[in-house]
């Protein structure tokens, strides 16, 4: 039988057991557990990697407790930008928006450059109208207000302090969303959406959207989702390293990860983790902060959900 899987994160940080309560636990542990699922569901049901990676985004994007669509953090203008990527392995299409406002589910958005368009990266604006020619959802900024992000935000905002959502404080924790995925024809996909960074200057681009920072998918290695400090993603150029090991050097999927996420991204200080599929169907989900949100399937084996260090 081919193998097929995917793998979800929701961000990762300072989480730790002490640092949620049983309830919001058993609430984020469902909350990814539905999305993996619905992912997971689309793969077994013959769909490609790109639809379930987008079917998984979505939900993640729909949920006000990650920093993505609805749950996006505040800008240092107390306003929403949002960046999110989609690439397919076979091909290595990929599209991409940076700094959207208002945009419902940015994967969306970003799956419409990628099909739709002859670019792979639509900012602002030009990203916004892009949407409205192609039927996109918009909400209005009432949407996009959660009264934890404001507060959140309220304590940094008159300082040039911009954090991971979820490395400050340590009671309450949101994260950036991502999904990859091998499909049963052995195609992958890799997809990305986030509200960047608490108190981010306006118009701050991070890695997420940027092919082979934050977002890489090739059908020769693997499928990459990245979530930590993006400045640092970008310039470890961490997605296309964890690719370039393994076709370079020949290197496993989980060897790959390892060197990228416990070694160059820890010498630099770059906090954060990744997940990642390869064209095998090995799932590897590493990170170097005390937790990150997780789940994987595997073609019929049990769903696992991780937040901590196991
Ligand atoms: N990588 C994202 C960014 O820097 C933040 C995150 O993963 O939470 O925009």
């Amino acid at each position: 039988m081919t193998n097929f899987a995917i793998a979800i994160h929701g961000g990762a940080g300072t989480i730790t057991a002490a640092s949620l309560t049983s309830q919001q636990e058993k609430v984020y542990r469902a909350a990814l557990q539905e999305a993996v699922e619905a992912g997971h569901q689309v793969l077994a049901d013959g769909g490609s990697s790109l639809e379930a990676v987008e079917v998984a985004v979505v939900l993640l994007e729909d949920s006000p407790l990650f920093n993505a669509g609805r749950g996006s953090v505040f800008t240092k203008e107390g306003k929403h930008e949002m960046d999110a990527a989609i690439m397919c392995g076979k091909t290595l299409e990929a599209g991409a928006v940076a700094g959207v406002k208002n945009i419902r589910n940015p994967v969306k958005l970003s799956r419409a450059v990628m099909d739709h368009s002859d670019h792979v990266m639509l900012s602002g604006y030009g990203a916004e109208e892009f949407a409205r020619n192609h039927g996109i959802a918009f909400e209005n900024e009432a949407y996009f207000f959660d009264a934890f992000r404001y507060r959140q935000w309220s304590e940094v905002r008159d300082s040039n302090m911009f954090m991971l959502d979820h490395s400050e404080k340590k009671d309450e924790k949101f994260g950036t969303v991502g999904a990859v995925a091998l499909d049963k024809s052995g195609n992958l996909a890799a997809s990305t959406s986030t509200g960047g960074m608490t108190n981010k200057n306006y118009n701050r681009i991070g890695d997420t959207p940027i092919i082979g920072a934050g977002t890489y998918a090739n059908n020769a290695t693997c499928a990459v989702s990245c979530t930590g400090h993006g400045e640092f993603y970008m310039r470890a150029v961490v997605a296309y390293d964890v690719s370039c090991l393994m076709e370079y050097k020949g290197y496993s999927l989980k060897q790959a990860c390892e060197e990228v996420v416990q070694r160059k991204l820890v010498n630099m200080g770059g906090e954060g983790g990744l997940i990642a599929v390869s064209s095998n169907g090995d799932v590897s989900l590493p990170f170097n902060t005390e937790g990150m949100y997780r789940a994987f399937k595997r073609n019929k084996e049990k769903t696992f959900v991780g937040i901590y260090k196991e």
